[in-house]
């Protein structure tokens, strides 16, 4: 008998759609009726190729990635195009520029820093990464090899409204790992984007990387082969074994989206689970206090606090016993967090609700005795 699944708040690996589980269970042992599983399968073989050309189509139609972008499906997770990007795009007599919006962005700045020359253009830090940098005081190098943001600072719980405007012919660098898919975007106004899938659009082992033309252009000769975005867009990311089981449910991941109606849909569905556990927090006459300032609070991640780390501790252990799970907050900031991607679906944001207006009410009592 299957134990009745919970409702998964992990920050990532982080819920996949049951649907999608479902498939990936029906279609194990036989895939597509050729007698095995596309775990045992070679990455050279026709039906693989057919499923990285449908995964590589229904990735441009959602996103609307223009025939001049390139997409790579690499492995390494985000923190490896920490590096891969400085390497890459860097060059050795030029700056890139970073704005800094949480740990994410700051480790991506210090990796970078250990292969060429950087800059802070805005960062945060001042305030616990509570809020965005403040563009008007933002210090952009107009030469700047490029520009790198982070669009969802998934452990702080901020993010990007509205896109940052780099300097007429800088390159815009998006680590959009924990927001990806969750929302349109324009990706002409990007000159590369990557994401670990582990957030929102699959499970952990494939990295994606989108990339405009005319920046394989300026990549160095001689990189390392296993980290030249040239040679791995050549080769249609195939220059060595791809995370196949990845690639794959990333596809089924996609495929969803698409029979939802797209990003357009997700995203107002994403708007009301949002919307939902910061009401909640508003209302409770401080009782929940949120963490990052209001107008950037993450659509994905929910940071909150409570009055004391005892009482956010009985909170994660209360909301266990009830089947929620994942809500403890990341350790560098503390407090709770509730990661509500586009697979989390309404009915756990309801669950939690429910389960914080109760813990509230439960200890409200508990304090007067
Ligand atoms: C999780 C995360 C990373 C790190 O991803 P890995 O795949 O574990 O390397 C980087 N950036 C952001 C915004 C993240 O959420």
């Amino acid at each position: 008998m299957m134990k009745t699944r919970v409702h998964n708040f992990n920050a990532g690996p982080a819920a996949l759609p049951l649907a999608v589980l479902e498939k990936a269970q029906a279609e194990l042992l036989d895939y597509h009726g050729l007698g095995m599983s596309i775990l045992e399968m070679s990455h050279r073989s026709a039906a693989f190729d057919d499923l990285m050309t449908q995964v590589d189509e229904d990735l441009r139609q959602l996103m609307g990635i223009p025939n001049n972008y390139k997409i790579l499906f690499l492995q390494g997770g985000a923190s490896l195009q920490f590096d891969m990007l400085p390497m890459n795009l860097l060059p050795k007599d030029v700056s890139a520029d970073y704005l800094v919006n949480g740990v994410w962005g700051e480790k991506a700045v210090q990796e970078a820093r250990k292969l060429g020359n950087t800059r802070v253009a805005a960062s945060s830090e001042e305030t616990n990464f509570d809020r965005l940098p403040n563009l008007s005081q933002a210090d952009f190098d107009p030469r700047a090899a490029y520009l790198h943001f982070t669009s969802n600072e998934t452990i702080h719980g901020n993010q990007w409204a509205e896109t940052p405007k780099p300097p007429p012919g800088v390159p815009l660098v998006c680590d959009m790992s924990s927001d990806i898919l969750s929302r349109p975007v324009e990706i002409s106004k990007y000159g590369l984007i990557y994401a670990g899938a582990q957030k929102n659009a699959g499970p952990s082992g494939v990295t994606l990387v989108i990339i405009r033309d005319d920046l394989l252009e300026r990549i160095p000769q001689n990189l390392p082969a296993m980290l030249d975005y040239r040679l791995l867009a050549e080769k249609g990311s195939l220059y060595n074994t791809p995370p196949s089981f990845s690639i794959y449910m990333l596809g089924l991941v996609l495929n969803w989206l698409l029979g939802l109606g797209g990003l357009k849909e997700i995203a107002k569905l994403n708007a009301k689970k949002a919307d939902l556990v910061y009401q909640a927090i508003d209302q409770s006459d401080g009782y929940y206090r949120g963490y990052a300032q209001p107008e950037c609070r993450s659509l994905m991640n929910v940071t909150f606090r409570l009055a004391s780390t005892g009482l956010e501790n009985s909170f994660v252990e209360a909301a266990a016993k009830e089947g929620l799970i994942g809500l403890k907050g990341h350790r560098s900031v503390g407090g709770l967090r509730a990661s509500i991607y586009n697979a989390c679906p309404v009915e756990a944001v309801e669950a939690l609700v429910e389960f914080m207006a109760d813990f509230h009410c439960r200890q409200g009592k508990v304090g007067r005795t």
